[in-house]
Order: C-alpha cells, then sequence, then structure tokens
C-alpha cells in the first residue's frame, strides 16, 4: 500500500514542484531516508537545468575546482583520493568539470560556475494508514531537532482524529491524500525549521542511552545541497515496468495493475508467484520523457557540454 500511496503522491507533486524525488538520505550523522523530497527552485533554476540532467558529485562541488585556472586535480580535493577520483570522473561525465593534460598531470576547471539553483526543501514522510504508526513519532521528532528540510509533512488516507495530530510534533505539517483520486487536503501547514541554525542528530535510540550528534550549520548546508543535487539527478520514476500483460501503466508512468486493482511494486509483487502472471514483454515506459514532459527537468540540454568519456584517458 505505501509503495502505491507514494508513487501516487510523487505524481500529485510533480505538478506543483520541479524537482520531486523518492527515498533520499535526510540525516547528517544517521541513515534516515526520507519518503518524498520536493525542491523548491532557487535564482539560477534554469542555469542548472542547462548543466546536466544528472547528480553532480558533491565532492566536485564541495573541492577547490572553479571556474577560473584549471588546477591540478590532486590538490583541489580534501578527500580520499579514490573518492576524488570518482568525482572527477563523474564531474567530466556529466560536464560540469572540463580537463586537461599538462605533461602527465590532469588539471580540471568548472565548465561553468556552480548555480544557486534551489531554495526550500520539503520533505513528506508517508503513512498511508495510521493506525500502523511504527517508529513515525520518533522520526518526525528527529527532522524537526535536526532542521535539516525546511519543512516536514505527514502524509496520510487515514482520518486524522485530534489524538493523532496531538501526538505530531506542532512543526510537521499534515496532508490527506487519496491516491484513487489524487486529491491533496492540507489539514496543517508545515512550520519553517531554522536550516541555518546548528540542529541535532538522534543518531541512535537502540540503546538504553540515545545517541546524539550536533550538526553545525556547515555540514547542513553540504548535506543540502547533496540532497538536492541527488534529487534532481535521481527523480522519483526508479521502477521499471513488470513482463506480464496484465500491467496497464496510467499517463503518469504509474506501474498500475487492473488484475490486483492498484498500483504494484513490479520488483517485489510481479513475476511467476503471482496468480494473474500473463508472461509479455514489458509496456513500453520512458521515465526521462514523463518527467520532461511534466516539470522543467531536460534530459538533454542544449548548452550541455561535450562528454569528454572515452576520449582522454584519466592520468596523474
Ligand atoms: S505479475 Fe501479478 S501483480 Fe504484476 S502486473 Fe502481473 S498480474 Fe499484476
Amino acid at each position: 500500500m505505501e509503495f502505491g500511496f507514494e508513487l501516487a503522491l510523487a505524481a500529485r507533486l510533480e505538478s506543483e514542484w520541479p524537482v520531486v524525488s523518492r527515498q533520499l538520505g535526510a540525516s547528517v550523522h544517521d541513515r534516515r531516508v526520507m519518503d518524498l523530497v520536493c525542491v523548491e527552485p532557487g535564482p539560477a533554476f534554469d542555469e542548472r537545468v542547462a548543466l546536466t540532467p544528472e547528480t553532480i558529485p558533491p565532492a566536485a562541488i564541495e573541492s577547490k575546482v572553479g571556474p577560473g585556472r584549471a588546477r591540478y586535480w590532486k590538490e583541489a580535493f580534501d578527500c580520499h583520493p579514490e573518492r576524488a577520483e570518482r568525482a572527477v570522473e563523474a564531474a567530466v561525465e556529466c560536464g560540469f568539470f572540463e580537463r586537461e593534460r599538462r605533461s602527465s598531470r590532469t588539471y580540471v576547471r568548472q565548465v561553468t560556475r556552480y548555480p544557486d539553483w534551489f531554495d526550500r526543501l520539503v520533505g513528506v514522510e508517508n503513512k498511508p494508514d495510521l493506525g500502523r504508526p511504527g517508529a513515525l513519532e520518533t522520526q518526525l521528532l528527529t527532522d524537526v531537532k535536526l532542521g535539516l528540510l525546511d519543512a516536514v509533512v505527514l502524509a496520510t488516507a487515514s482520518h486524522v482524529t485530534g489524538a493523532h495530530r496531538n501526538r505530531i510534533p506542532d512543526e510537521v505539517g499534515i496532508w490527506q491524500f487519496d491516491p484513487e483520486t489524487g486529491e491533496r487536503t492540507v489539514l496543517r501547514e508545515p512550520e519553517p525549521l531554522p536550516v541555518d541554525e546548528p540542529g541535532i542528530d538522534i543518531c541512535d535510540r537502540s540503546s538504553a542511552r540515545t545517541e546524539i550528534q550536533v550538526a553545525d550549520t556547515g555540514e547542513k548546508k553540504r548535506v543540502r545541497r547533496a540532497l538536492a543535487e541527488r534529487a534532481y539527478g535521481k527523480g522519483w520514476r526508479t521502477y521499471g515496468m513488470p513482463a506480464c500483460a496484465q500491467v496497464d501503466p496510467d499517463e503518469h508512468g504509474l506501474p498500475y495493475c487492473p488484475w490486483k486493482g492498484r498500483i504494484v511494486r513490479p520488483a517485489t509483487e510481479c513475476g511467476p508467484d503471482c496468480g494473474g502472471h500473463d508472461p509479455a514483454e514489458p509496456p513500453g515506459f520512458d521515465p526521462e520523457a514523463l518527467r520532461a514532459a511534466r516539470t522543467s527537468w531536460e534530459p538533454d540540454p542544449d548548452g550541455r557540454a561535450r562528454r569528454q568519456t572515452g576520449l582522454e584517458r584519466f592520468s596523474e
């Protein structure tokens, strides 16, 4: 139920936010994964669109490589050399860096200055059935204390009672969402979280003693940018269609199965073990074309630098 709810909500949010993604890490020291993240555009969003459709590696953005003079790559990164090398490769591959060889060394520079492209980040925790809340309260409290995202919302299909509201931190917004009709009702607006102040990461609640770590503003800024980049490159249509004649994707590319009467999760629900399975070629499904048609994300921007992979070997 949660998978179908999540995809249906992502499809709905895509009509309002230019970038929507799912299942992204949203903590500084912990492994908290946010169900959905919506990115609001910043002043230079168009420049980001023109740069590359992919995630620009955060290590490349954080490095000392700028748009002016080309730098010897080994002197421009503070991280482990292997991570640095991977970041250089990925940044060249996606068109953010260009490289040149001088004697036997690789020098790199930014093709264009990294744009100030995103503004607010809104996290959505999905809990279609509030009757089975799991660790919901603690998760939301963690998000509020950390303040990594500008706003956090709980989305549910359940009827929300006063008792539910009282258990959800005041800062967290509440949406009621009907995955069948796509109707979203805002029951409570979220309060802005202090993203520019240090936050508290609650890391381990398994032991008797709760382990916490302070996340300073620099770390939060770095993780926010990595999160926004990941969301931009990943989007939310990260699934494939099953090799089954029953599946009937809708206009948003949601994997609807008439036999089950709902959206299915192909990776775990489809195959010979399913009673309705009818082997066939998977139906045509082009997640990039769907995303490009519905948002300003551009899969093949004009201004993109020519890919250099394969033309030039990486050298010392
Ligand atoms: S394998 Fe089963 S769940 Fe998947 S599309 Fe076919 S009938 Fe539906």
